[in-house]
């Protein structure tokens, strides 16, 4: 397979809304069904009267609102072939960039042997390439940092990274690094490192409240922040290894 691709299954269940999914040069996650394009004409439905009627009063019974709603059943909107064909990839499931940060890969050696790497935005890549212009003028590849925040209702989010590594609000613009002070990949051997001398382990992360408070955020639906208010240890991503 040339180019990634997820079959209709798999979006029915381990890809669904809100799944992230690992792509070779950056992680999406699946947006809500209200952004999965149909072609006109084409609306994948599975004609299954009964069941779709059963969920129609089951959803009625939970929930008010669902009152004059029917129900429709379908699969995932293919892409089209034609355009894949072509190298124009229409997919009709919308994804979404997350998380935002990537450790740019160009390993910098400290004087105590240890591993470093830039952290960076996704609004510091180039928009074409998707590669990060290091202070030299090369152009490295990046990986998306495997490192997300979430709370216990489902909420996740990007780590505030400058704040984390400075301990709380801050103002320094200044580089942030992701540095491996071992070769267990454990959190207590990865740091965040900013240029001002600021210096964070990642096991910090993982203590509740040392991340601050959920703001509710829900990246796969685009909508508003929301308040939510608990406490967030930070979560490892799909990525089994950020090298
Ligand atoms: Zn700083
Ligand atoms: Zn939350």
């Amino acid at each position: 397979m040339s180019r990634q691709q997820i079959r209709s299954n798999q979006l029915i269940t381990t890809f669904g809304p809100g799944a992230m999914v690992d792509l070779p040069h950056k992680s999406i996650i699946v947006a809500g069904l209200e952004k999965w394009a149909f072609e006109p004409g084409k609306p994948c439905l599975v004609e299954e009267p009964r069941l779709a009627a059963k969920l129609a009063r089951l959803l009625r019974q939970q929930n008010q609102s669902f009152k004059g709603y029917s129900i429709e059943l379908r699969t995932p909107p293919p892409s089209g072939d034609a355009m894949f064909q072509r190298g124009l990839i229409t997919p009709g499931v919308t994804g979404y960039i997350f998380p935002h940060w990537f450790i740019v890969q160009n390993v910098v050696l400290t004087p105590q042997k240890n591993r470093r790497r830039r952290l960076v935005m996704v609004e510091q890549l180039n928009d074409g390439t998707g590669k990060f212009r290091d202070h030299d003028n090369k152009n490295y590849s990046v990986v998306p940092v495997r490192f997300v925040r979430a709370c216990r209702k489902g909420h996740v989010g990007d780590i505030q990274w400058r704040e984390f590594a400075h301990g709380g609000q801050t103002t320094c613009q200044q580089d942030l690094w992701m540095e491996e002070r071992g070769t267990t990949g454990d959190l207590a051997d990865v740091w965040i490192i900013c240029d001002c001398g600021a210096v964070r382990s990642m096991s910090e992360s993982a203590e509740k409240g040392e991340l601050g408070t959920c703001n509710g955020s829900r990246p796969w639906l685009d909508d508003s922040e929301r308040v939510c208010g608990e406490p967030q240890p930070s979560k490892p991503g799909p990525r089994p290894s950020w090298s």
